[in-house]
């Protein structure tokens, strides 16, 4: 098992005992990461969604693990699904994108909103990795304010009808199905929808310009009067946003959880660059300079673990009493504090790693120059840095001082 990951395992060992298949858990993410890491890095240095990734990950059944058993998962506890997806984040978030999206926001509200129906038919196969999903929320003008989003829809007795179009959406153009939010011409309010990508109606264009995040797909996803059957309503007609925010709070701590591994994966990096690159006649590792920036990313793991470990151990809660409203405010306020620390923390620590790997650090080829490149980007999605610090600081003042809707 890679060293980082066993010394984390024992750490909480001191908290939390594990189970027998926890434990087995947690040596299939460690397995499938080491298998991911070739193909991650070979489409990553052509610039390329990887299609290898998810058969691995199916392989090695990572998209069961916070799946109930009744819908074909492990039944893993939010502690278990975020050391997962810990796991995955030493390999950067390009597959760790499309691991958030298909398990964190689109699996699990799938579980908490879904029908039987719609668990049946996309649930239980998206846990046995048979199908991809997608969540289209964001759209071109409306990104931080989803209760403002223009996609629409309309009842024509028979079916739900579609129109509009969604922007900068993860597995957008490759996924098998997709959660869509839309509102209603009549009454103007949020629904949300799981409609098949097969559908006639449905397109998306490919994004290929972003800065990084290669092996992630991202695409502008149309629909044109395209027919959604009523059965595929998720959750209560008009509800959607709360669809969306209850997908978001499971998003962020899976986003979290892969900015700590962004900044284990820096500190094994650069500490190895460390012990191995001599300059000025000794091992940088010994120049007073380049501890700091060790010490610093090693505090940052510090800084970034714990308020993520505390947060899932309370989800355990919630998720047992979902309709707890004081649960519900306080879970978003974890999620909130582990997604913004962990996220400006992994960016900083992968900085860090580059600069103590110099020249060679700001090349795709070298461990840390991607990690520094995708980091980024969790500052940005499932909420942006000043949406979480607007979501803490109502989260201590009180709702009474939310700055939006
Ligand atoms: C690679 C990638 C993958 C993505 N995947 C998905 C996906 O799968 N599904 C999906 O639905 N979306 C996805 N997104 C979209 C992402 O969630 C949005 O980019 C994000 O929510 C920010 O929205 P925006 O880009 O429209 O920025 P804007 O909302 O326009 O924000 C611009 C700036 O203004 C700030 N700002 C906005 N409102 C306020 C305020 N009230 N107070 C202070 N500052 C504010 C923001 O923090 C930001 O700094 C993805 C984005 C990227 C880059």
């Amino acid at each position: 098992m890679d060293a980082m990951f066993q010394s984390t395992i024992e750490d909480l060992k001191h908290i939390h005992k594990f189970s027998d298949d926890e434990l087995r858990i947690l040596d299939a993410a460690d397995a499938a990461a080491e298998e991911l890491a070739v193909p991650e890095f070979e489409h990553y240095i052509k610039r390329e969604y990887d299609p290898e990734a998810p058969a691995i990950a199916k392989k090695h059944g990572l998209f069961k693990v916070p799946i109930k058993k009744e819908y074909g998962g492990l039944g893993a506890s939010p502690l278990v699904a975020a050391l997962v997806k810990q796991r995955l984040g030493h390999l950067g978030m390009g597959f760790g994108s499309f691991y958030n999206v298909q398990v964190f926001l689109c699996s699990l509200a799938l579980q908490r909103w879904g029908s039987d129906h719609l668990r049946e038919k996309y649930l239980k196969p998206a846990a046995n990795g048979d199908k991809v999903l997608a969540f289209g929320l964001t759209e071109p003008e409306h990104g931080s304010d989803p209760a403002s989003l223009e996609t629409n829809f309309e009842d024509n007795g028979s079916s739900y009808v579609i129109n509009g179009t969604k922007y900068l959406i993860s597995n957008g153009s490759v996924a098998d199905a997709m959660i869509v939010f839309a509102r209603s011409k009549s009454d103007k309010k949020i629904s949300a929808f799981v409609v098949d990508t097969k559908t006639s109606g449905f397109s998306a264009m490919r994004m290929e310009e972003k800065i990084g995040l290669f092996t992630s797909d991202t695409a502008m996803p149309e629909f044109k009067d395209m027919e959604v059957p009523k059965e595929n309503l998720l959750g209560e007609l008009g509800k959607g946003l709360h669809v969306a925010y209850s997908s978001l709070l499971n998003g962020r701590m899976g986003i979290a959880a892969g900015c700590v591994g962004i900044i284990e994966q820096s500190l094994s990096a650069a500490t190895q660059r460390a012990r191995e690159r001599f300059q000025h006649g000794k091992l940088i590792g010994k120049h007073q300079l380049i501890q700091k920036h060790i010490a610093e990313i090693r505090q940052n793991l510090e800084m970034a673990r714990w308020p993520l470990y505390y947060a899932a151990i309370r989800k355990e809660q919630y998720d047992a009493n979902p309709t707890d409203k004081e649960l519900a405010r306080e879970m978003d306020l974890r999620a909130s504090l582990a997604k913004k620390i962990a996220s400006r923390l992994a960016f900083e620590s992968a900085d860090r790693a580059v600069q103590i790997f110099g020249g060679f650090g700001y090349s795709l080829l070298s461990p840390v120059g991607p990690l520094f490149i995708d980091s980024r980007v969790t500052r940005i999605y499932e909420g942006s840095d000043e949406i979480q610090e607007l979501k803490i600081a109502s989260g201590v003042l009180g709702d009474d001082f939310r700055a939006f809707d």
